[in-house]
Parts: C-alpha cells; structure tokens; sequence
C-alpha cells in the first residue's frame, strides 16, 4: 500500500503533538512523535555522562538506540523511558543531539523506515522541509513565546513537576534559537506548508481547519 503521510512542524508548545494525536485518531492514522526519538537519544546521552561537545558518541548512540514506541510509550531495551524524556533537561540536551548531523541522519532514516506503506501524522521540526518533501498535506503551528510557555508551564505542573515559569521561558527561547540557526535540517517553514497562529484557537478549532485543509486535497 502507498504511504500518506501528513506533516505537523513548529516549535515547542506550539501544539504539534497535541494535534498530531487528534488528528492522527480522527483519520484513522498513525502517529509519529519524532521529539520523543531525539529526546531518548538525549536521555540515553545523558545516561553515558556525554558532554555536549562529544558528538561522535551522541551519533554511535543514536544509530544503535534499541528504541520501541509502542501504545503512547517509549521503551529503550525493556526501561520505560516515557516520562523521564519529558524532564527539562532532557529536553535541553535533546536540542544539543539534535543540531548533530550524524543523529539527524539516524533518526530520519528510522523515521522515513517507519513510514513505509503506512497513514500516518507526522510531527517535529523538520518532517515538511527534509524527512517527507512529498507529503500530502504540511502544517507548520506556531503561537506566541508566552502562550507556548504557559502550555508547558500547565503540562508539566500537572504532572506534579515543580517549574518555574521564568526559567521554562528563557530555556524555551535557548532551545528555540538553537533548533531554528542550527546548520543541519534547522526549523523553518516548509515550502508549502500552512502557517496556523493556535495562540488563541482552541486545540477543537485547529483539528476543525487541519482537517478541512486535508479533506480538500486528498480523498481518505
Ligand atoms: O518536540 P519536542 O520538544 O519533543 O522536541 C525536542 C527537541 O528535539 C527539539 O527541541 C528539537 O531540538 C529536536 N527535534 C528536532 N527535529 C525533530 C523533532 C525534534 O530537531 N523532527
């Protein structure tokens, strides 16, 4: 079966993953989270004590990671490594691995694996510009700094992490420069993509226009 596959870039709490899923369920298509494969490799980066510096060990990791996502979980070998990845930190380190080429070569050759033959909602930074040209439909979200810090900022207090919310917008804004002036596969807008400001769209409105937007050109 030919593949159709749909693309969701942005950046952090712009609601790439949190549409990605509805929309992935209200089509009948897998869902990819390409963030959480970039975020396993920092926490397994971590794990080694790897300094930011030590690229080469970052792209060894990254292209034997014994990595699985399975039901809305990630597992390196048999650890459920689901709500580790989420920490802060791995988040910071997570755009420390990601501005490495040898670790983007890995993952988008998983991602691009993972595609084959499949329906599937694809989201992270670089799915519309690199991985997937050829995608039937492309969105790149965006939504004001503060807006995207408040979406964290709730996330993760309601995970019972205590955050403050100064130091997650000025790490969010660290983590956005590194991921947009990265020399390899930086986030830009793909050609063709469709820009949506969620900042004041209900997460309902936006899955409303995506879907239109797809129905418009593709028959599911
Ligand atoms: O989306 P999420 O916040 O989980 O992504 C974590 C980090 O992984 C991002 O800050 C970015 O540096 C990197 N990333 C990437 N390309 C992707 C997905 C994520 O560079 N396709």
């Amino acid at each position: 079966m030919s593949s159709i596959i749909i693309t969701i870039d942005g950046p952090a709490g712009s609601g790439k993953s949190t549409l990605a899923k509805l929309l992935a369920s209200r089509l009948g298509f897998d869902f990819l989270d390409t963030g959480a494969m970039y975020r396993a490799v920092a926490w397994a980066s971590l794990q080694a004590n790897l300094m930011p510096q030590d690229t080469q060990s970052m792209g060894m990791i990254a292209a034997q990671l014994p990595l699985r996502m399975q039901d809305k979980h990630v597992f390196i070998n048999d650890t459920d490594v689901t709500l580790d990845i989420r920490h802060p930190d791995v988040a910071q380190m997570a755009s420390i691995v990601a501005s490495v080429p040898a670790v983007r070569e890995a993952l988008v050759t998983q991602q691009r694996t993972v595609a084959q033959g499949r329906r599937m909602v694809t989201e992270g930074r670089d799915q519309g510009s690199v991985v997937f040209p050829d995608a039937v439909c492309k969105f790149f979200l965006t939504a004001s700094p503060v807006v995207r810090a408040s979406r964290r900022y709730s996330e993760l207090t309601a995970a019972g992490r205590e955050v403050d919310f100064e130091t997650l917008l000025a790490q969010q804004q660290e983590r956005d420069e590194r991921d947009q002036n990265r020399a390899c596969s930086p986030l830009v807008k793909a050609d063709g993509a469709l820009e949506i400001d969620t900042s004041d769209l209900t997460p309902d409105e936006v899955l409303a226009h995506m879907e239109q937007t797809i129905r418009s050109v593709v028959r599911l």
